[in-house]
């Protein structure tokens, strides 16, 4: 089963051909992040706009580089949420255009479920249940997999999504946009003990998190170092930080799999890619002797291929989508 996927839910125009869910055989991404970063984030028209340039061209080469047609696609899976509406109307007219006009059927895809199923190209052994702990610039969720497409989300952000709390972290520290790789570099450089910003955990909700608190800590760190005359260390503050969140997330996931008896843990989502995050968490694994699954970091922030992976476990549960498949901004998982 060859799929064709599309993705425009935010800043990556992008599109890949994937075999049985699992095979890429092209993952094309034309990112916009040197244009956002002028701006020190992701303008929603600006991105609907350049989207609209790219989609074409990154469909035509990822069915070049495949070295397919488009006649030979079983299936058109497009991200139709969540995301900025006016970036997700884009891929989802796209999709619904060639399926019309080509007879190709077309199935709706959740981002969110692409994140996880980007675990499934990485690792062709890998088959639910697992825990998923999905990192995102706008999400952070501890997901039980029960099975393919079947989601229970047991822990989610009360406030700030992981990504945010390092994007925002970063403007602070001067280092721009998007902030996350920048700290994850920076601190390799910094001491992650220099100072101690807070853990948060959320009453009676073990599994939630919360990230505006460590946020504002950094701020004020800021500005007592600003008030005392004293010199701001960014090195020791971005370790320091990074150190502060991987910590709960490292706790909450390993808290998810000892309580579920789920012996299996996936990392999904941008902030997946962070070194010291994969270190911490893969240090804990160890220690209890589970498995732990992420995705090359190229799978880990926005790409088509991992849309196509979770298109293919749709498809042959039989989801199709009609013409009137619409952009649904807010869409929660697991939902239609
Ligand atoms: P969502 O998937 O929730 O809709 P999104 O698509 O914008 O949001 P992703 O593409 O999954 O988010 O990830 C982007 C986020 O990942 C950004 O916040 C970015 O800073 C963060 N990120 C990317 N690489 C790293 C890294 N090495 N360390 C920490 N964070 C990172
Ligand atoms: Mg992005
Ligand atoms: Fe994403």
């Amino acid at each position: 089963v060859y799929i064709l996927a599309i993705e425009s839910s935010c800043d990556e125009t992008a599109a890949a051909v994937v075999k049985n869910g699992r095979e890429v055989l092209s993952n094309v991404i034309s990112s916009q992040i040197a244009l956002h970063t002028l701006y020190g984030g992701v303008v929603p028209e600006i991105a609907s706009r350049k989207h609209i340039e790219k989609i074409n061209y990154v469909i035509r080469e990822a069915l070049a580089e495949a070295g397919m047609k488009l006649e030979e696609m079983d299936a058109i899976g497009v991200t139709y949420g969540p995301g900025l509406v006016g970036a997700l109307l884009v891929g989802v007219a796209e999709a619904k255009a060639i399926s019309y006009a080509s007879g190709i059927p077309l199935v709706g895809v959740h981002h969110i479920e692409g994140h996880i199923s980007a675990n499934y190209i990485q690792a062709p052994e890998l088959e639910p249940p697992f825990i998923c702990l999905v990192v995102s610039g706008g999400h952070t969720h501890l997901v039980v997999v029960n099975d393919y497409g079947k989601y229970e989300i047991i822990g989610h952000t009360r406030d700030d999504a992981a990504g945010e709390a390092f994007d925002k972290v970063a403007r602070a520290i001067g280092l721009g946009y998007p902030g996350g790789p920048k700290i994850d570099k920076l601190a390799k450089e910094g001491n992650p003990d220099a100072i101690h910003f807070p853990r948060a955990k959320v009453e009676d909700a073990p599994y939630d998190f919360s990230f505006s608190g460590v946020k504002s800590a950094v701020l004020n760190h800021l500005n007592g170092c600003k008030m005392k005359g004293e010199p701001i260390v960014e090195a020791d503050i971005a370790a320091s930080f990074q150190k502060a969140v991987c910590d709960v997330l490292v706790d909450h996931a390993m808290q998810a799999v000892k309580d579920y008896g789920i012996n299996k843990l996936a990392l999904a989502g941008g902030v997946a890619s962070n070194s010291a995050l994969r270190a911490a968490m893969k240090a804990a694994c160890d220690k209890k002797e589970i498995p732990l699954y992420y995705p090359a970091p190229i799978l880990c922030t926005d790409n088509a291929a991992m849309i196509g992976a979770a298109a293919y476990y749709e498809y042959m549960a039989g989801t199709r989508s009609g013409l009137d498949l619409n952009a649904v901004p807010n869409l929660k998982l697991g939902e239609r």
